[in-house]
């Protein structure tokens, strides 16, 4: 007798394809995952340079993992992960970090002096107090060291008003150590008031800016690309790769998937499909049998870009100038340099990750052919680190543009539309989210958290019910005529 064909296809291996596929499992469900590219993981992508378990790595995709994304932590708790979870030391979190100003490339040690004068160089700062100044100055710096474009154009104008409104509280409890850092976390979550006056771009930002220069961040030890890899290994139902989706048509209680397997076009026929196809890739397959709406939102999701090149060095030479880990601000076309954590064998090498460029930054290194953005992105960071230029100091490189990457058209769904607020963005999710007929959708576009794992997860979890629901009235359904 031949098997019984799996009850729901799951579109995509990404997070979102891998946790849906496994929840439906524990319910009892049949899964069959189809995957277009040649491996799993989809944005949370691990490159390691060599083939040995402990050779350095970079992660291309996903790196960090804020410590109050529930989900992503319940996951990686549930397989056996959280021993490999360590604190993520980000951009300039190490005092010897570097930070591109106006005078130049400075050690956040040093870098008070300069980025107040930054600031005082775009708006007027003299009638207020040294503590105020302070906060300005280095939530201007930050957010010019992460912020995307949009962000740092105009920031001076987003600044003025919170010159006035910082002056009117106490803040100088929050300047630290003889750098006179600032603790900006500590100080909105005390003063709360303080992100009314912030402008509306640098409002939408501030979350972001404050997560992403925290301490509540974490990496995973060997790799993200572990959680996809042990979700994968968990499935008991197959997991095909090189299975490309080039058409969904919704017909009456079917769905019929068209599949493009080593140059074959063949059409499948399930009962139930999940897509967690991103929007940037789905708007050009051949879509049949979906509402106005639906194509409307599948077409107007937008996507922001970001760029990463790693390069594998002989040896951590970051370390001889006192530099221990976190990032530098290096501004230019790379944005971000992380010096990245040695977990594995220190004789297979270092890992630099010379750039990472979100938004519009991602284009000018990112749509250079591979081999012309790594040997650019080499020559700019030279300016930085000349070590570099030392005959063998780099011994490879890798790198992606996820505007340009075949399986993502994009880096996530665009988490910076200004104004926008959490319920929005809920309700754009949701929108998303809408199922036709057996076709379900996940992804972190169909959720309230676009842009992170925690997203991904949560519409998996959000699609299983509702595909668990279906499945049973369906059998309900059936049992009845029968
Ligand atoms: C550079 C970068 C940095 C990031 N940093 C972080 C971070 O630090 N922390 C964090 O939590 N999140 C981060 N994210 C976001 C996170 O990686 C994503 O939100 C998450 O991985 C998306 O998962 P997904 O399953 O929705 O989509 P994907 O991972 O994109 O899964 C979709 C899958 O569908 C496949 N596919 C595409 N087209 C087809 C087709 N035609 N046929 C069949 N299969 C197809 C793809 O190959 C992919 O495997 C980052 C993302 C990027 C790109």
């Amino acid at each position: 007798m031949a098997a019984e064909p799996p009850a729901v296809a799951i579109l995509g291996a990404g997070i979102a394809g891998l946790v849906a596929a496994h929840e439906l499992e524990r319910l009892g469900h049949s899964v069959i995952v189809l995957e277009g590219s040649g491996r799993i993981g989809g944005r949370v992508f691990t490159h390691r340079f060599g083939s040995a378990d402990n050779a350095p790595y970079a992660d291309l995709g996903a790196m960090r993992i804020p410590t109050g994304h529930a989900l992503t932590m319940r996951y990686v708790d549930e397989l056996g992960l959280t021993p490999a979870l360590r604190p993520f030391r980000t951009i300039l979190s190490d005092p010897n970090n570097y930070l591109a100003t106006g005078r130049g490339f400075v050690r956040v040690r040093d870098a008070a002096g300069p980025v107040v004068e930054d600031l005082r160089c775009a708006v007027p700062v003299d009638s207020f107090r040294r503590d105020t100044v302070l906060f300005c100055a280095w939530l201007a710096a930050l957010a010019r060291a992460v912020g995307p474009r949009a962000l740092r154009t105009g920031l001076a104008a987003e600044i003025t008003p919170m010159l006035r409104a910082a002056d009117r509280v106490d803040l100088s409890s929050y300047v630290h150590g003889p750098a006179d850092r600032f603790d900006l976390v500590g100080a909105f979550d005390t003063h709360p008031q303080l992100r009314e006056a912030c402008g509306v771009r640098l409002a939408g930002f501030i979350d972001d800016l404050l997560l992403e220069t925290g301490t509540r961040l974490r990496y995973l030890a060997g790799g993200m690309g572990r959680i996809t890899d042990r979700l994968a290994a968990r499935l008991r139902g197959p997991v095909l790769l090189d299975r490309e989706v080039v058409s969904l048509h919704v017909r009456g209680d079917q769905v019929l998937v068209g599949l493009r397997h080593r140059g074959v076009d063949v059409l499948s026929r399930y009962p139930v499909a999940v897509c967690t196809l991103p929007f940037s890739v789905l708007r050009e397959l051949q879509l049949a049998g979906l509402d106005d709406d639906k194509r409307e939102v599948i077409r107007s999701v937008e996507y922001a870009a970001a760029t990463k090149i790693a390069l594998h060095c002989r040896e951590p030479f970051w370390k001889r100038a006192a530099v221990s880990g976190g990032a530098s601000a290096t501004g230019g076309r790379l944005r971000q340099t992380y010096y990245l954590p040695q977990d594995g064998d220190p004789a297979l090498g270092a890992v630099l990750l010379g750039s990472y460029a979100i938004a519009e930054d991602a284009a000018p290194l990112g749509r250079l052919p591979a081999d012309r953005r790594h040997a650019a992105s080499l020559e700019e960071l030279a300016g930085l680190h000349p070590e570099l230029k030392a005959p063998g100091a780099v011994l490879g490189a890798a790198s992606i543009s996820w505007g340009d990457h075949r399986w993502s058209k994009g880096c996530a769904a665009h988490r910076w539309r200004w104004g926008k607020d959490a319920a929005a963005a809920r309700a754009e999710g949701m929108r998303a989210a809408r199922p036709q007929g057996g076709l379900f959708f996940a992804g972190e576009h169909c959720s309230s958290t676009p842009a992170w794992i925690n997203g991904a997860i949560e519409s998996a979890l959000a699609v299983t019910g509702a595909v668990d629901a279906a499945l049973r009235t369906g059998a309900a359904d059936r049992a009845q005529r029968s």
